[in-house]
């Protein structure tokens, strides 16, 4: 039987992992698969994991931590919840791919929207990044029109004409913060900060006979915490109306986060496209697009906006997320996850004498 320590300052090791790091850089660019875990910001290499369990990551060095991170995002239930676990082990053995539907599609479909008032169709693709590059197409492809406006500091994924910062001044285009982006696609896109009324308006006036929508991470989660007024949200949906422009809420971090219904029913307000990832998969590759029945029946291949995917509804994947959703629907689910995020006196203290490095 392995055992695992908590390490402290002194005892700390990455020997293993940085073997394994080296090995890794000489296969994969900069050793990784996703630039934030090459540790650039932490001194040292990235720590490599053999296994997790319940709040628990063991590394390759076997010291163990306390994980605050849980992958970015998607395991609300903590890691390898037994209902999730035994749900995909059952799946799997039938069948890991079919290219074909299955019956798990209808069955977290189901479960999605009956809870969900804010979605009446979704689609189920594989990333938050292709939930969001889709939705974009879907605006696009419903309004006839090009440009999108997005505010400073929130993240979409890696989408091209989302990787777009904020030039100067109030209203601007895009100048893009990626290399391989044409400068005709960052031009497609406008940013305005955040929680700007007069600079939103300016560009709606500005913009809106070629904008197709305004994307937003309702509560923005990727550049620390930069909660939003429910009044500029409100604004925000009463100007798209105005202007004629779909409203999307990218929802891929708060969708089923900060309740079910995520942002959307939180602050009781009506996007016209929402985007989903993360705990949607339970831990496996999942993205969805969703909205309402009129705006979905654009899509292909009822409508004639084309997307597609060779896995997408992959069964072991909406095993997954439909165990880990039903997880989310018992009775008090969010109360107590609410109570976990306050952590008591004592618990502070424990956590700050016990020399456990994150
Ligand atoms: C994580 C995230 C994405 C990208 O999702 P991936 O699955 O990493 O492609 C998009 N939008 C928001 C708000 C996110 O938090």
């Amino acid at each position: 039987m392995q055992s695992f320590n908590y390490p402290n300052p002194d005892t700390f090791t990455r020997s293993r992992s940085g073997e394994l790091f080296e090995e890794a850089k000489l296969y994969f660019p900069g050793g990784v698969h996703s630039p934030v875990r090459a540790f650039k910001s932490v001194e040292g290499p990235p720590v490599f994991f053999q296994k997790a369990e319940g709040c628990h990551l063991y590394d390759v060095d076997n010291q163990k931590f306390v994980d605050f991170c849980c992958s970015w995002g998607p395991l609300i239930l903590g890691h390898c919840p037994p209902a999730v676990v035994r749900r995909v082990q059952e799946t799997v053995a039938k069948g890991m791919s079919f290219g074909a539907p299955t019956p798990h599609d209808n069955l977290i479909g189901k479960l999605i929207l009956d809870h969900h008032r804010y979605i009446e169709m979704i689609r189920f693709v594989s990333s938050g990044t292709e939930a969001v590059m889709s939705a974009l197409r879907l605006a696009r492809g419903v309004t006839g029109k090009n440009k999108v406006i997005k505010f400073e500091g929130c993240y979409h994924g890696h989408v091209d004409s989302l990787l777009v910062k904020a030039g100067s001044g109030l209203v601007t285009f895009g100048i893009s913060t990626s290399a391989g982006i044409p400068e005709s696609f960052a031009n497609e896109t406008i940013v305005v900060p955040l929680a700007d009324p007069e600079a939103l308006e300016a560009a709606l006036r500005r913009h809106a006979g070629d904008t197709a929508c305004v994307i937003v991470e309702p509560v923005p989660a990727n550049n620390g915490l930069l909660l939003q007024d429910r009044s500029f949200l409100e604004f925000l949906r009463r100007k798209c109306t105005e202007y004629g422009v779909l409203l999307i809420f990218d929802e891929v971090i708060s969708g089923f986060r900060v309740g079910f219904e995520g942002a959307a029913g939180y602050y009781g307000i009506q996007p016209d496209i929402i985007t989903f990832g993360k705990i949607i998969g339970g831990g496996m590759p999942v993205g969805a697009y969703a909205a309402s029945r009129a705006i979905m029946e654009n899509v292909a291949p009822v409508g004639p906006v084309y997307q597609a995917g060779t896995l997408s509804a992959n069964p072991v994947a909406m095993a997954a997320g439909y165990a880990t959703l039903c997880e989310l629907l018992h009775p008090g689910f969010y109360d107590q996850l609410e109570q976990k995020r306050r952590p008591s006196p004592t618990t502070c203290r424990r956590f700050a004498n016990s020399g456990t490095t994150t």
